[in-house]
């Protein structure tokens, strides 16, 4: 899941402006998650800038707002609210924010939410960034173990050598995330030659992706 946090309230409100009368949605999945972004929170923030006298005239959570196909149905359905009100406040990730752009012009977007990392969870509120979307996976060889991630410099063949006690020289926090590939047993290709270097462009942005397609570069 994609973790957000919500902007500091002072930052929406000098977004706002002058604005009066706005639409407030939210996603039902992800910043839900995260609890950034889901009922709760969607009704938190109307009645915050109510208070600062914004008012909500439809407020509401898509189940996916990355989704344009359901941004559309909340389009058609809110037609005539759309028309009368001066912007909309997103509560999810900023491709939820663009899926709004792309099947609404003319009308002002702000987004509530700080896009941060792709994440698991571990428990409820507890998220880890496990995987930075490389686009040239490496795990078959590090035990399930990702160096592109988890090495603050991004180490795929072997450790640095500045690790002291276990410990990351660059975030001694954590212990390096090659003693800890290589006490979870490490595949006889790395101890023979390696990882070869990643190909990066592998890494280009922005990209798309059609059905059963090949992911290549979009404008
Ligand atoms: S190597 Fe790491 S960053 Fe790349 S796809 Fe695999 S888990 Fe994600
Ligand atoms: S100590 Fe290990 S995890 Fe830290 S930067 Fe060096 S190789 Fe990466």
């Amino acid at each position: 899941m994609i973790i957000t946090e919500q902007k500091p309230f002072a930052e929406i409100l000098e977004n706002l402006k002058s604005e009066k009368k706005i639409i407030i949605i939210g996603c039902g999945l992800c910043a839900k998650t995260a609890q950034t972004g889901g009922e709760k929170q969607v009704k938190e923030m109307s009645e915050k800038l109510r208070k600062e006298g914004v008012q909500t005239a439809v407020h509401d959570v898509l189940d996916a707002v990355c989704d344009e196909r359901l941004v559309k149905l909340f389009i058609n359905k809110h037609k005539e609210e759309i028309s009368r009100t001066d912007s909309i406040l997103i509560l999810s990730c900023g491709a939820g924010v663009q899926a709004f752009k792309q099947v609404l012009s003319g009308k002002k977007l702000h987004p509530g939410l700080n896009t941060l990392f792709l994440a698991t969870e571990k428990r409820l509120g507890e998220f880890y960034q496990f995987c930075s979307l490389c686009g040239n996976c490496v795990l078959d060889l590090t035990s399930g173990i990702c160096p592109v991630t988890r090495c603050p410099k991004g180490y795929v063949n072997g450790p640095c050598g500045g690790a002291k006690n276990r410990k990351c020289e660059a975030n001694p926090e954590n212990d390096c995330v090659w003693h800890i590939i290589f006490e979870a047993g490490i595949d006889d290709r790395i101890r023979d030659r390696m990882i070869e270097l990643k190909d990066h462009k592998k890494q280009f942005h922005p990209r798309k992706i059609y059905p059963k397609g090949k992911a290549v570069p979009h404008a």
